[in-house]
């Protein structure tokens, strides 16, 4: 039997009306919740990403203000920037487009940034405060992958959780958050021998490499829930998760697409944590 598609375009949507009503209740008090974005380079991929977020942030009633810098820019100048919008009261939420040029110490930028305004939850003191149990501000690809599990009721207490790629960004966060759900979960790397053996052992798999159709049939446990982060563009100009979509469909028992799965949760996450920004110590 073909396997449940997890529509993330869907529950985007869903969660994007809300995260809109809760912007309008805050404009009745006056508050217009604000998103400062900084993009340093020409990195195309970026720009789209920088693009889609503003779009998607007028479109919910939040304010997103871009600050562009050439690849030449210095760490000094964007620490400044960061630190200007730290004291901007209109700004509720930071945002720093990574990758960052290389000479610039990317680490020390998101450092910076106030944790109260660190939307993406890329700051040591939310990741700190994620591995303590306590979270803030999670960092939004791992918490839409949380959202879409929830929705289809995938369940996940007891049940055994691969996570392929160990970023800060994606695959260590949602290994916490997996965790919290009761979970038994193993993280694979590119150091890691013999994917295979343990991916097939997986309840839940998760694929965030950036490598496509590195997630064959043979590494899907027939029933299993695969979720598919990567985003790959292929030489004919399309886009690729990191899962063989076609040979997997027919094994797993939910999939994500791509694109329409995890992508869109991103961004919504991306606007609740904004709202919530800017919503602090106020019930709407
Ligand atoms: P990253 O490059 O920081 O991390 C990749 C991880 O994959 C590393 O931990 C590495 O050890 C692991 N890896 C590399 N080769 C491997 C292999 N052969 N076997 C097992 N593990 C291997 O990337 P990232 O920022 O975590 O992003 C991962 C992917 O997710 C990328 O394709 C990125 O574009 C995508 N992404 C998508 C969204 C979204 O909203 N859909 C958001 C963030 C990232």
């Amino acid at each position: 039997m073909a396997a449940r598609i997890l529509d993330g375009k869907s529950l985007a949507a869903q969660i994007r009306t809300e995260v809109k009503r809760k912007a309008a209740a805050l404009a009745q008090r006056g508050i217009r919740p604000g998103l400062a974005v900084i993009l340093a380079g020409d990195d195309p991929a970026s720009r789209v990403y920088v693009r889609n977020k503003a779009l998607a942030s007028e479109q919910t009633g939040v304010a997103s203000s871009l600050f562009e810098f050439p690849g030449s820019v210095t760490e000094t100048e964007l620490l400044r920037q960061v630190e200007a919008l730290n004291a901007d009261p209109a700004v509720h939420a930071i945002l720093v487009q990574l990758p960052l040029p290389r000479h610039v110490d990317a680490a020390k930028v998101l450092q910076a940034v106030t944790p109260a305004k660190d939307v993406d939850g890329f700051h040591e003191a939310n990741l700190g405060a994620l591995l303590a149990g306590r979270p803030r501000v999670v960092p939004c690809t791992p918490a839409g992958v949380i959202r879409l599990l929830e929705h289809a009721k995938v369940p996940l207490a007891g049940r055994r959780a691969v996570v392929i790629g160990r970023s800060s960004i994606v695959g260590k966060p949602l290994a916490l958050l997996l965790l919290r759900k009761d979970a038994t979960v193993t993280i694979c790397h590119s150091k890691s021998g013999d994917l295979e053996r343990i991916a097939v052992e997986a309840d839940l798999l998760v694929a965030a490499v950036g490598r496509a159709k590195l997630v064959g049939a043979a590494m899907v446990k027939p029933g299993a829930c695969v979720v598919d982060v990567g985003v790959n563009r292929l030489p004919d100009g399309s886009l690729a998760g990191d899962v063989d979509f076609a040979a997997v469909r027919d094994i797993a028992g939910w999939i994500t697409p791509v694109p329409g799965g995890v992508g869109p949760m991103t961004i919504a996450m991306l606007l609740e944590n904004c709202v919530n920004a800017a919503s602090k110590g106020l019930r709407i």
